[in-house]
């Protein structure tokens, strides 16, 4: 199938979703993964109407940054290295893997150093062999370290769930995401918006829709890649 046809079914199985818990399809981002991808192809992805791409690297990234079109908003989704932020500070609008206070101090100072302000979320561990992320109960107090940073706007959550996992533990681990952004919400930390839940992936972004994702993060099934 095309990315185009690839595309349109993603979209199909959002409003599918949507539809069964009466969510509306436009509040849903669809984040397109481009690793491992030619800038061809992103551009491609461009035209049909993505308007967010996702990198887990950050050289990967800067390889195809030049040749990816410029009106599309990069964002990086994997582990991030605090040695690292300095090269991608200019080019992101937004960091979802967030899971250490060095990370966070690393990305404040240097978008400070170029007076920008950076849209975070919390990477959130919620897979027995997947290492990334933090656990639930050290959520809060790395979003209270990290409120006082003035470069830095905490956004939301963001999840993997742990790979070939059942349909009733995708469920547990989405609805675990968004129970804890309430229970963030209900705290009134200031400026701090759970505006983004960051959860669904190739093979479960139709759970995480239906348990509240707000951006889903396909790569192979928009690209085909098996
Ligand atoms: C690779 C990756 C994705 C996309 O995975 P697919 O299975 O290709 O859809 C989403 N999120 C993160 C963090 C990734 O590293």
């Amino acid at each position: 199938m095309s990315i185009k046809d690839n595309l349109d079914l993603i979209k199909t199985n959002i409003e599918a979703a949507c539809s069964k818990c009466g969510r509306n399809p436009d509040d849903v981002l669809i984040l397109a993964v481009t690793k491992t991808r030619s800038a061809a192809e992103i551009n491609e992805a461009i035209s049909l109407g993505i308007t967010d791409i996702g990198e887990n690297r950050v050289q990967e990234l800067m390889s195809k940054y030049d040749d990816v079109v410029k009106n599309v908003r990069w964002h990086i989704i994997g582990h991030l290295q605090s040695n690292k932020v300095k090269y991608i500070a200019d080019k992101v609008c937004m960091i979802h893997s967030v899971e250490s206070l060095k990370l966070a101090s690393e990305i404040n100072r240097q978008c400070e150093k170029i007076g920008k302000v950076m849209d975070i979320l919390i990477e959130v561990n919620s897979g027995e062999e997947n290492k990334d992320g933090i656990d639930p109960d050290e959520v809060y107090s790395l979003i209270e370290a990290i409120i006082p940073m003035k470069n830095i706007c905490i956004k939301g959550l963001m999840t993997m769930a742990p790979l070939g996992a059942s349909e009733e533990k995708l469920r547990m681990v989405f609805s675990a995401l968004r129970n804890l952004s309430l229970d963030i919400l209900s705290r009134g930390y200031k400026n701090v918006s759970m505006q983004y839940l960051s959860m669904g992936m190739s093979d479960d972004y139709a759970v995480a829709v239906e348990e509240g994702s707000t951006i889903i993060r396909p790569g192979r099934s928009l690209f085909n890649v098996n």
